[in-house]
């Protein structure tokens, strides 16, 4: 029975990481460090109140003696001076008040403390002695006392008026401690004021700790939705500035997550259909020699040919989907080197002659020689490449293409290497996404041309090199797909212009 009891006390794991992340939320972490700092602030309010008050009390004290004997000199010299006034002001600031003649004989007097005052109760000896040591000093004389009947400390001010040859004698004494009752009062208050603090204080951190962690908490649970798949997820960061800005980047991360889905979706349908045609079309060419063409060589020449096509297409799709994965995983390798534009670009369009002379496509090359850059020569054949595969598959009946390499002349040591085609151009709205994965023009998605990977593939090499790029295009005027290398100087021409300089 004691060993169960035991067992169901223990918090299992699951309840007590739950409550180590209920103590790491953002709505405790507030309420604490708002505790925390109302705390703080009633133990500074209190430590002050006890270590000061005594001296504040004393304090006050001195200025009201001071201020008492200025008043009741300059009354007594103007002639305004009253027993009242002197009454007035002895009772207001709790002071025994004495004014004497210069014989010592007692012309006005207030009595507020009774058996507590020194002067009230004092000797004709005593009194003799605060004279004495009121003409001994010039301007009065504070002393601190305690021979009073309650043996309370109490301050003693005597002054001789006038001077060495006195007219009179001011004699002030009040208590130097407080009332136990007043200090009372006072700490009753305090500690009323403490308890609306705590209260109003653990209210408003309750209050402001759940209205800081409700828009995180909202986010997070629509963030879960997120995650398991619901694209249609809507986040709201109402409130602050920073959540909605966290609202906003996640608005925006979902709806391109969103976008990539469908691409992905589309580009599977595409992969699939493209995939299908040149395998149908291999097979079924394949058997038409078996069965029928095998003897017939044209027939079987021709047939062969069409699946040799078919099969460069399927190699040419796998491979895009190879490069771009590489690409993007950063397995593909950099390398780098001095490229010599010229030789390069003509080189790559030697290769297309065949496609110019067969289909009358014309393409016009401006590479000046001596144009140097720093890629890596292999991925820059590709760029090159699949941006003249391009314009050849969307120059329409145009077929004028223009492959450029030219200095800038606005950005000096830059080079910009452009291609041109002057067919149907694209719509403004399909200007951002073109060089995005899997997208393909909704006309050109039944086309045989392309996987919708070829600028994707442009856009990681030229990246991964650190070029710009972009596109200007016009429909139905066509298009030029640019980027910006800096310029690699010519070794041998940069040891002419050392030469130069130096003679
Ligand atoms: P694809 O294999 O479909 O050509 P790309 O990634 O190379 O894929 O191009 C993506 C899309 O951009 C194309 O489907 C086409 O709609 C558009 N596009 C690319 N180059 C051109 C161009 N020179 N002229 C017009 N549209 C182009």
């Amino acid at each position: 029975m004691k060993g169960s009891k035991k067992k169901e006390e223990k918090p299992t794991p699951h309840e007590d990481s739950r409550i180590k992340q209920a103590l790491r939320s953002v709505r405790f972490t507030v309420w604490i460090y708002f505790a925390i700092f109302i705390i703080s602030i009633l133990i500074i309010m209190w430590v002050t109140f006890t270590a000061t008050f005594q001296a504040n009390y004393r304090s006050r004290k001195n200025a009201d003696i001071s201020y008492a004997s200025q008043y009741i000199v300059t009354g007594l010299y103007d002639g305004t001076l009253t027993p009242k006034s002197i009454y007035e002001i002895g009772s207001t600031r709790n002071l025994c008040i004495i004014l004497q003649d210069r014989y010592g004989l007692t012309r006005f007097s207030c009595d507020v403390m009774s058996e507590n005052c020194l002067i009230h109760g004092a000797s004709d000896e005593q009194l003799q002695n605060y004279r004495r040591m009121a003409r001994e000093s010039k301007d009065g004389i504070y002393t601190e006392e305690t021979g009073n009947a309650l043996k309370v400390n109490t301050m003693l001010y005597v002054q001789a008026i006038g001077g060495k040859e006195p007219i009179g004698y001011l004699l002030i004494n009040t208590t130097l401690e407080p009332f136990e009752s007043t200090v009372e009062l006072l700490r009753h208050q305090m500690l009323q004021i403490s308890i609306c603090m705590l209260v109003l204080g653990f209210g408003i951190s309750v209050f402001l700790s759940s209205l800081l962690s409700t828009p995180i908490t909202r986010i997070t649970k629509s963030a879960s939705r997120l995650a398991k798949g619901d694209f249609n997820v809507e986040f709201n960061g109402n409130g602050y500035t920073e959540t909605e800005q966290l609202a906003e980047t996640l608005n925006y991360a979902s709806s391109e997550i969103t976008k990539i889905d469908t691409m992905r979706r589309d580009l599977m349908a595409n992969i699939s259909h493209d995939l299908r045609t040149p395998l149908t079309m291999v097979k079924a060419y394949a058997e038409m020699i078996r069965d029928l063409s095998g003897d017939d060589p044209v027939k079987r020449e021709e047939h062969l040919e069409i699946i040799i096509e078919e099969s460069d297409r399927l190699s040419a799709l796998v491979n895009d989907i190879l490069d771009l994965t590489k690409l993007e995983n950063g397995s593909s390798g950099f390398s780098p080197e001095k490229v010599d534009l010229h030789d390069r670009i003509y080189g790559i369009m030697n290769r297309y002659t065949l496609i110019s002379e067969k289909d009358g496509y014309n393409f016009y090359v401006n590479v000046p020689e001596g144009l140097y850059i720093k890629a890596d020569p292999i991925k820059l054949d590709q760029v090159i490449y699949n941006l003249v595969n391009n314009a050849v598959n969307y120059s329409g009946d145009s077929r004028d293409i223009y492959i450029c390499a030219v200095p800038k002349t606005e950005h000096p040591g830059k080079i910009e290497v452009s291609v041109t085609d002057t067919g149907e151009g694209i719509p403004k709205e399909q200007l951002g996404v073109i060089f995005d994965r899997y997208y393909r023009a909704e006309k050109h998605k039944r086309d045989k041309i392309g996987t919708g990977l070829g600028l994707s593939i442009v856009k990681q090499v030229l990246i991964m090199h650190g070029f710009q790029f972009g596109v200007r295009s016009e429909e139905g005027v066509g298009s030029t797909f640019w980027f910006t290398a800096e310029e690699e100087k010519d070794e041998g021409t940069a040891d002419q212009d050392q030469r130069h300089e130096d003679t």
